[in-house]
């Protein structure tokens, strides 16, 4: 593990300690709907967050709710940055708290003010807050690479954000500009650049949401937003090469139907889907893999993952038709493929064409390319492939994982170089 960095000696002096483990009290108040609460309990720090030169150089000011403040600088070259001290060889997908998390609210006239970052904690809604009681919140995810030259990459955040735009359209928010939430994610991800796993060892996954904080009673749209951004440390999804998942179809239960809001991220169809996925993880399988919910025919996709079938050249997915989820890494892997000389075909795929397919894949940025090894329908089992492991799936998630680390040239101009 590397060491030796500025922000290592910091580590040990107790007011940047403080800094990093603030009193629960600082953090409790942050997102109190009253604004006079808000600013007696705890001013937002950095109130400047600034690189200064190629060499990391950032400088921290700092005001803690009793009134004191202070500056916190330090600079290390890319080659000491220091790591946190954590077991960077085993780590999952789970949330770890990490240094800093970005906060933003909307005001009256329906616009973004300038958000800022502030210590990683707890935040307090009113118990009447609009996504409490009616769900009205979404939720994006992303991840940032550490590349070898110790720059770090973002994959098409301007996606994220336009998505987040759509879907907070669909249930009546404003949203920030792309502008904005791209900036957003960039200072978030800096903030916390000791959290971003060496090369080879997993990312950043970067979790913005967008939720009515304010009190209302009646249905309605709420009368204050938050944007709110927080990062963990995740490890790759696939350590010891490619582990093919075992998908059950659901024939009883829909993750969305027409004019419903499955094509956006809207938290309440994740809490619709435990369900049918906890039953499945329960038969041993890895997820649901859900139908239309007219024809009970056609494929539409995982809990949480896209889905693509392999017939020789040609490569198949379920066309987005507002009831599934227009995932990032499904469009890229449209346009690998295509670049790769495959057909891509975006149209209805029926349970027939799948349960007949050489391969099967799924995707998201989590596990970027997911290969599936079984798919059971109606108690019958179909396996793919002699290990599961399919050749056009092995291959796509090598093309696109190499592009989003930086290993490979970037010709689709999709990565974000944040420094
Ligand atoms: C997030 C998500 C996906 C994948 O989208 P990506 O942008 O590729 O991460 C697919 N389906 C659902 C239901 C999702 O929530």
């Amino acid at each position: 593990m590397e060491s030796g960095g500025a922000l290592a000696g910091l580590h040990r002096n107790p007011t940047f300690h403080h800094l990093l483990r603030p009193p629960r009290t600082a953090v409790n108040n942050l997102l109190s709907s009253s604004s006079s609460t808000y600013k007696r309990h705890f001013s937002p720090l950095p109130l400047k967050f600034q690189k200064q030169s190629h060499f990391a150089s950032y400088s921290y000011n700092c005001s803690i709710n009793d009134g004191s403040a202070f500056q916190v600088a330090y600079s290390a070259s890319s080659a000491t940055q220091s790591l946190a001290n954590i077991d960077w060889d085993n780590l999952g997908f789970g949330v770890m708290p990490t240094d800093y998390m970005y906060s933003m609210k909307c005001s009256q006239d329906g616009n973004f003010s300038k958000g800022e970052l502030q210590r990683f904690g707890n935040i307090e809604l009113s118990p009447a807050s609009g996504i409490l009681n009616y769900g009205q919140g979404l939720f994006e995810g992303l991840k940032a690479y550490k590349r070898h030259d110790g720059n770090i990459l973002l994959f098409r955040p301007e996606e994220n954000a336009l998505r987040m735009k759509m879907g907070a359209e669909r249930i009546c928010m404003p949203s920030p500009s792309v502008e904005q939430f791209v900036e957003a994610v960039k200072a978030t991800v800096l903030a916390n650049e000791r959290w971003i796993p060496p090369p080879g060892k997993g990312s950043l996954y970067i979790r913005p949401l967008l939720m009515g904080s304010g009190a209302i009673l009646g249905v309605a749209p709420a009368p204050e937003y938050t944007f709110l951004i927080y990062v963990s440390p995740v490890g790759n999804y696939f350590k010891e090469g490619m582990a093919p998942i075992n998908l059950v179809i659901e024939t009883e239960m829909h993750r969305a139907t027409p004019g419903g809001t499955g094509g956006v991220k809207t938290i309440g169809n994740y809490a619709a889907v435990l369900k049918a996925q906890s039953a499945a993880k329960a038969k041993g399988y890895s997820d649901v893999l859900y139908l239309d919910s007219v024809n009970k025919r056609y494929l539409e996709e995982v809990s949480s993952c896209n889905v693509f079938i392999v017939k020789g050249n040609l490569i198949a997915t379920p066309a987005i038709k507002g009831t599934i989820l227009p995932g990032i890494t499904r469009k890229s892997i449209i346009d690998v493929a295509l670049s790769q000389g495959f057909q891509v075909e975006e149209r209805q795929v029926s349970v027939d064409e799948l349960l007949d397919a050489d391969e099967v894949f799924c995707t998201g940025t989590a596990v970027v390319v997911s290969p599936v090894g079984s798919i059971t329908h109606l108690g019958k089992r179909v396996s793919y492939g002699s290990d599961g492991v399919g050749r056009v799936s092995k291959q796509l998630y090598s093309t696109l994982t190499s592009l989003q680390m930086g290993l490979a040239t970037d010709n689709m101009n999709w990565t974000v170089v944040l420094k």
